[in-house]
Order: structure tokens, then C-alpha cells, then sequence
């Protein structure tokens, strides 16, 4: 894509949301809600006289946790679904999406643009197959659009130019283009103007002039609340995490009173236990949903107490990858993996609707020993490619 200031060429990864311009210099955040529309360059030359039709399709990127009698289950998904009602077109991009350079859908691009009839609704119910036991995090929603053409009423796809059906296409091409378009904003402090410091795929931006943290959200910047752990001043890498009070209508687990009989933690519940809230924490960078459980698990387990933010300076914060919603999401699967009744309580998560009472985010700090990033004083230890693999999920 191109620079919003400048016009440069900028080449961006489908997780980053900050676009940094090499030749001017400027930081500019990209919205894409609802969600991003990407289309792909016919890769061969079409005969003039043939109008390519660019055809949607919706692409779910994410990990998929369902609950099960005795643990939630995972998996990750990476898949595309038609996003319109024809049999002669293929019902899925195959490998496409993930193989294939996107570039976002604008105005002025040669041939004509489908819209989708199939909602962004519709296919995350389609995706969860109708079961309330499936939950869905980190996902990335996002429309892509693959080239076709018609030559006699035969369709071809075109990207090979293979014939895609023999039967007559219904597709027509109404000719009008797509009433879609990128948000630009530059990347400042909305309180003082300095600018923001942050990776480019990061949703939570930092100020360190006057120490506050932003996070992208529906087109703009929130500001948040931040707690450190720890002595955050020495680690090497700060791991951001969700941390969510949260009001249940059925479950009882919102004192650690309750908590430690609901996991079973070896601990004398004493009286000011009673009064404790409990805090949920589930990670806000994407990694594999093994390790996405287990960490979750064990911090809101030791259920830590926030220390004062020193200086930020050195502190090199991890991206935040997960926004805020899917954070909220993933309580479920991480309050499954901690209690002990699982069969009981996986009756009462269907039934149960949460209601988040507060949130901010949390940076708890590791240090590199090796292969691996340790948390001494919780007892945490993850593998690096982990973490590095993660930021591509
Ligand atoms: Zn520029
Ligand atoms: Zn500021």
C-alpha cells in the first residue's frame, strides 16, 4: 500500500496495524473495521475485451477452543468460505490466502467487485457449526476477493485460468465498486502530541512523555489503564496480559475465596480471602492455545498484586496482538482448564453470561535465560519460538 503522507510504497504483514513510512518518517495507524478487504492481482493477461469480476470470499484466521467434558478442546483455523450464493464458483481460496501477496481493496482498480451475500454474521455461525460450546479468539476477520473472468459464459479463475465450471456462470458484474475505504490516524499521544512508541502489529501504543498507554479501537485511540508487576525495570520483556473483573450470574467464582475451592488450590481459605475480588488474566498476544491456556491459568492462579509503574524507558514491551473482546472471550476456556469439576462446570459456562465489571492490562515481566523467557517469581517458562511464532498466528 502507500504511505497516507507521502505516497511511498509500504509493505505491510497481515497483523500489522501501524503503517511506518521509511521515507518520511511518519507513524499512521490503519483502521480497517469492520474489517479488512483485501483483494488479489490477476496474475495472468486477460484479453482486454473480458472484465474481470472480483469475486469475496470471507478468510477465518484464528484458534478455536470448544468445551469438553474433561478439557476444552483447541485447534487453530486458517480457512475461506465463498461469501456468495454460486455453484459454479469454488467454495473455498485454498491455500490461496495464505500463499498469495493481498493488497487492500480501493478506488480505482480495474474490473468489478461482487458484494458479499453471505454476512460476517452468518459465517462465524457457519464456522461454529451452530454449537455454543465453540468459542473463537484471535481471529481475523477479513474479506478477500479473487479474480475471475467469463469468456462465453464459461467462468475462469484468474489466477491459473483454469475453468472453474463448464456450467454457465450466474454471476453477473453490476460494474459498481466497493463503498470501502481505509481510516488514516497519525500516530500521536491524543493528550500531549508526542508520538507514540509501539511495533508496528502492537493494538496498545505507549506515551512515555506523560507514561500513559492507548489501545486502537473501533477507529480510535482508548485510553487504558496499565499495571506492572514485579520490578518491570530490569526484565528483559514485558508480556502483556488482559485483566478482567468479572460478575457472573451463576458461577460461583468471583471472590479467591471461591476460587481457591473451585480450583483446588493448597491453601487455607482465611477471612479476608472472602472479600478479595478475583482477577482474570488471559494473555493479549497471540501463541499457540496450549501455552495461551496454561499461562492464563497459572497468573490468574496466583491471582499477583500490581506494583507501582517505575521508569519505562528500557522496558521493551511485547506487542499486544489480542484486542480486547477476544481477550474477554477467552475467560471461558481458561476458567474450564482451572477448575477441577470440569463436567459440572462445562453445564454451567453454556448457561452462564458473563458481564465484565472492569478491565486494564498488565505487563508482567520475563527474562531471557536460553531457549526460554522465565517468570521466576510465578514459576513460568516459555519457549522463545513460541513467542516469536505467535506474532504470525
Ligand atoms: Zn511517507
Ligand atoms: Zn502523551
Amino acid at each position: 500500500m502507500q504511505c497516507p503522507q507521502c505516497g511511498a510504497p509500504v509493505v505491510l504483514e497481515e497483523t500489522e496495524c501501524i503503517i511506518q513510512c521509511r521515507f518520511c518518517k511518519t507513524c499512521n495507524i490503519i483502521h480497517t473495521q469492520p474489517y479488512p478487504c483485501y483483494y488479489i492481482e490477476p496474475r495472468l493477461k486477460i484479453p482486454a475485451k473480458l472484465q474481470i469480476t472480483y469475486v469475496p470470499y470471507w478468510r477465518f484466521k484464528g484458534i478455536e477452543f470448544s468445551l469438553g467434558k474433561k478439557w476444552p478442546g483447541f485447534k487453530v483455523i486458517d480457512q475461506s468460505y465463498l461469501a456468495v450464493d454460486d455453484k459454479s464458483l469454488p467454495v473455498s481460496m485454498g491455500l490461496r490466502s495464505q500463499t498469495q501477496k493481498l493488497k487492500f481493496v480501493r478506488k480505482g482498480i480495474e474490473g468489478s467487485f461482487l458484494p458479499p451475500a453471505v454476512s460476517r454474521k452468518d459465517i462465524l455461525k457457519q464456522i461454529a457449526g451452530g454449537s455454543e460450546k465453540k468459542i473463537h479468539i484471535g481471529e481475523i476477520l477479513s474479506l478477500i476477493f479473487m479474480p475471475f473472468y467469463q469468456d462465453k459464459g464459461i467462468c475462469y479463475d484468474g489466477l491459473s485460468g483454469k475453468v472453474t465450471s463448464t456450467e454457465v456462470s450466474g454471476f453477473i458484474s453490476n460494474g459498481k465498486s466497493l463503498p470501502y475505504h481505509l481510516e488514516f490516524t497519525p500516530s500521536l499521544c491524543p493528550d500531549c502530541g508526542w508520538d507514540l512508541e509501539g511495533e508496528t502489529d502492537s493494538l496498545v501504543l505507549c506515551c512515555k512523555n506523560c507514561l500513559c498507554f492507548w489501545l486502537i479501537h473501533q477507529k480510535t485511540l482508548k485510553k487504558i489503564k496499565v499495571k506492572c508487576y514485579g520490578t518491570p525495570e530490569d526484565a528483559e520483556m514485558l508480556l502483556p496480559f488482559w485483566r478482567f473483573e468479572i460478575e457472573f450470574q451463576i458461577l460461583n467464582c468471583s471472590t479467591y475465596a471461591q476460587l481457591i475451592k473451585m480450583a483446588n488450590i493448597p491453601k487455607v481459605v482465611r477471612e479476608e480471602h472472602r472479600k478479595q475480588p478475583v482477577y482474570f488474566f488471559t494473555p493479549a498476544f497471540k501463541i499457540n492455545p496450549k501455552l495461551f491456556l496454561r499461562i492464563g491459568r497459572q497468573i490468574t492462579l496466583a491471582q499477583i498484586v500490581p506494583t507501582r509503574i517505575g521508569a519505562l524507558s528500557k522496558c521493551r514491551f511485547h506487542p499486544v496482538g489480542l484486542q480486547l473482546e477476544e481477550g474477554f472471550q477467552a475467560v471461558v476456556p481458561i476458567v474450564m482448564d482451572l477448575c477441577t469439576n470440569k463436567e459440572e462446570t462445562v453445564k454451567i459456562l453454556i448457561k452462564e453470561r458473563l458481564k465484565l465489571t472492569s478491565f486494564s492490562l498488565a505487563y508482567i515481566p520475563f527474562r531471557s535465560s536460553g531457549s526460554e523467557y522465565i517468570q521466576d517469581s510465578l514459576g513460568i517458562s516459555l519457549p522463545k519460538n513460541s513467542i516469536k511464532f505467535g506474532r504470525q498466528l
